[in-house]
């Protein structure tokens, strides 16, 4: 029989008992009266002894008891002890946690909903000069770089941002913030120095070394047209391979110059005015138009007048390579689209062929410095395989991004969005 079963019967045998010894005695209503308040004063004094347990927290084993109360202390107690158990487990899990980040080698920091520090390992404390004391203070009030700050405003945490260390300028630091749960999140910095450092070196190198090229190649470039102008043409080897050569060294020679313009895109300081992009436009087809064998190819459609603040060199160098890309990779009879239009927030230009296409898994990849597809061409096409990484840089630099679509066989777009807010005239 279950406890509620035993506690019903109980309270209806003693009200049977009552009904009869009162229908006997005459006392009715009396013993009924009294039954009942036994029943309450009884309820009562459990309830009481049971407030009394759980208000020092249901610490020990439960009072002795019977029936239904014996059963809720029962479920209470297991109750409790799961609870506890749960607790410990989190408990060592967190220590576990604490101690793992405690020894990352890189900083991190847990950031409360207003920016405040929550919690922050010995690398943070080391990297940005931070105290135990500093634990509930906003970050921006610690670390007081303007990039830092911005980036924290923004809340965008896709990109991350790079500052020095507060506590050595020559540490520089790439931090991240990665948000969790509800509205905390993690900051994450790394030391870059080394990479940097290695990068700058890159640099510095393609740079030199792009440049002493230079003149060796323009004193061997003079001798071979020489050369060819000499050639009185008897040796069909000897004009062959003059022609080779010249040919080899002007390919050297774009190399070195798309180097040399990549280094410039990634080192020189940005000087920006308003440039007349539709006026620039009709120069670079003009001038590319008349490169390939069949001139006429370009259709330039002119949709906005809109000027932009550039840099006009950049901005020639990488258009020109899109629309010369466009020729190159495309039958020498067919059109090439240039539009300039504004839509939806951008100011956009699209160049358009009816070309060889690129495979879609090489799309991702051409914008990369060397990278060329290798496709199965009739007539070889020349390059440097830098153009569109150019493209790219001079993009970045204008806060403008590349979309690419292309179908195999079938075509390419290249668009070019500007933010409306470069627009100047
Ligand atoms: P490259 O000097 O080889 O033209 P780019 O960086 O300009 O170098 O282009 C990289 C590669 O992307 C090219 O080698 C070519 O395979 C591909 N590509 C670029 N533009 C087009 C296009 N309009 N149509 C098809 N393929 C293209």
């Amino acid at each position: 029989m279950g406890v509620w079963q035993k506690e019903i019967t109980l309270v209806l045998l003693l009200l049977f008992v009552s009904i009869i010894a009162g229908t006997i005695t005459g006392h009715l209503i009396m013993l009924l009266f009294l039954i009942m308040l036994g029943i309450i004063i009884r309820m009562i004094l459990q309830i009481n002894q049971f407030e009394k347990w759980i208000s020092t927290g249901g610490r020990g084993k439960y009072p002795k008891t019977t029936g239904i109360w014996e059963e809720i202390y029962y479920h209470v107690y297991r109750l409790k002890k799961q609870d506890k158990q749960r607790k410990k487990k989190l408990g060592k899990m967190v220590d576990q946690f604490r101690q793992s980040t405690e020894a990352l080698p890189d900083a991190a920091i847990v950031l409360g909903i207003n920016d405040e520090i929550d919690w922050a390992n010995k690398a943070a404390r080391d990297v940005f000069g931070l105290h135990q004391s500093d634990k509930g203070q906003r970050i921006p009030n610690l670390i007081r770089f303007p990039d830092f700050i911005r980036y924290l405003k923004l809340r965008n945490y896709k990109d991350s941002v790079i500052l020095p260390s507060p506590v050595d300028n020559r540490i520089i630091l790439e931090v991240r913030v990665i948000p969790y749960g509800a509205g905390l999140r993690l900051l994450l910095a790394q030391d870059i120095t080394q990479l940097k450092k290695m990068e700058r070196m890159r640099k510095d190198f393609v740079a030199n070394v792009s440049h002493e090229l230079r003149t060796p190649l323009t004193v061997l470039k003079g001798y071979l047209e020489t050369l060819q102008d000499l050639d009185d043409e008897q040796s069909p080897l000897l004009t062959n391979s003059f022609k080779q050569m010249l040919g080899q060294t002007e390919r050297m020679q774009h190399l070195v110059d798309d180097l040399l313009l990549l280094t410039k895109l990634e080192t020189q300081q940005k000087k920006t005015h308003c440039v007349d992009v539709p006026a620039l436009l009709s120069q670079v087809c003009a001038e590319s138009d008349v490169l390939g064998n069949s001139p006429k190819r370009i259709q330039l459609t002119l949709e906005s007048s809109a000027h932009i603040m550039g840099e006009e060199q950049e901005l020639r160098s990488a258009f020109t390579n899109l629309v010369v890309n466009a020729l190159k990779y495309s039958k020498a009879d067919s059109l090439v689209k240039v539009r300039w239009f504004q839509e939806q927030g951008f100011i956009t230009l699209a160049i358009e062929d009816n070309g060889e296409g690129i495979p879609k898994a090489d799309i991702p990849r051409v914008t990369e410095r060397f990278y060329r597809v290798e496709t199965k061409r009739l007539i070889k096409v020349n390059g440097t395989g830098l153009g569109l990484a150019i493209v790219k840089h001079v993009l970045m630099r204008h806060e403008a991004h590349l979309v690419i679509t292309s179908e195999l066989h079938k075509g390419s777009c290249f668009s070019c969005h500007f933010p409306v807010k470069r627009i100047c005239n």
